[in-house]
């Protein structure tokens, strides 16, 4: 069975679950630990299940809750190499370390890690257990991890580095990568971010996308996006909601640019006139809370997709901040 769950998905925090086959792997950890954990709950899934956490890019709303989930659950962390060290960077700002010092203090922390795992019970990788006593807004910020860092301090009486995973993985945008029985090919997406990328996860046949935060679609990712199942793409503002909305005015050109966020009229531009046609789900996402309303990414999306023929095909469903859209299965 493939299955597909936004659990959130907006500038408040990302976060899908795709499972393929006996894998399950989270993309991205834009919500805390907790509320992570409590929406999987709420469509069924057990988070204790994830075998993986893939990463888009480090903005904080796909990242805020990663450090402790990882933890909580004990399993690798997917990254290109420019992101982690950008998170690390996130993380540790006052640090003034190299990488390789911070490569081999992490070596270190690990070993002392598995020494005190060896010796405690399971506790500290209990999903429920963490449900239960994590602060909501724990690692959302460098700050609330120091909280977090000073905490457990108190508790295991040494300094926890606030980037330290149980383990990483690095993989390249442009190089296919296995994880189980998931497929990804990770491509470069235009974002004002290190290395940012987006996905298509590949299981049993089925093949899903994942393209957000992305300034506008470049030839290499409508290239990717040919020929899948299910198609999430950005539909993050409303043009003109966006000119005469709240934000500054260097925002909204950051917004705008071409390393910024995808607009209505722009993701219903690629519908109409380059998108194959073959998914059977087109999900809106990342819509912005300030600049958007969900009736209008819709409407956008709908004129654009009214052209095509199958019935069956191009289901259009708005993934949200707040809740989890309906899982997705095939
Ligand atoms: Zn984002
Ligand atoms: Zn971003």
């Amino acid at each position: 069975m493939v299955r597909f769950t936004v659990l959130a998905s907006g500038s408040k925090g990302n976060c899908t679950v795709v499972t393929g086959g006996k894998t399950r792997i989270l993309v991205d950890a834009g919500l805390s630990c907790r509320e992570l954990f409590r929406r999987m709950r709420e469509v069924d899934e057990d988070p204790a299940t994830l075998d993986a956490i893939i990463i888009t890019h480090e903005h904080s709303d796909h990242v805020a809750g990663l450090a402790v989930t990882a933890r909580k659950l004990g399993i690798p962390v997917y990254f290109t190499e420019g992101t982690h060290r950008a998170w690390v960077r996130w993380l540790s700002p006052r640090k003034q370390m190299t990488y390789a010092q911070w490569l081999e203090q992490c070596r270190q922390q690990a070993a002392t890690r598995m020494a005190e795992a060896d010796a405690q019970t399971a506790e500290d990788c209990d999903p429920e257990e963490a449900a239960d006593s994590e602060a909501d807004a724990e690692a959302t910020a460098p700050e609330s991890s120091d909280d977090e860092i000073s905490r457990s301090s108190r508790k295991k009486k040494e300094p926890i580095d606030p980037a330290w995973l149980p383990k990483v993985e690095y993989f390249q945008a442009g190089k296919a990568l296995q994880i189980g029985d998931i497929c990804i090919s990770p491509f470069t997406i235009p974002h004002d971010a290190t290395d940012p990328v987006g996905f298509v996860f590949q299981a049993e046949g089925v093949r899903m996308a994942v393209a957000t935060d992305l300034g506008y679609i470049p030839p290499n990712v409508k290239a990717q996006l040919k020929g899948v199942d299910l198609l999430l793409l950005e539909s993050n503002h409303d043009l003109e909601m966006l000119r005469d909305g709240p934000y500054p005015w260097s925002v909204k050109q950051r917004v705008l640019s071409r390393v910024g966020h995808l607009s209505n009229e722009a993701a219903a531009t690629y519908l109409e006139t380059e998108y194959d046609g073959q998914a059977s789900y087109v999900v809106l996402g990342h819509l912005s809370e300030s600049n958007n309303l969900p009736e209008l990414a819709r409407i956008s999306a709908e004129r654009a997709l009214s052209g095509r023929a199958s019935l069956l095909a191009n289901r259009l469903l708005l993934a949200a901040q707040n809740e989890p859209l309906s899982t997705i299965c095939f």
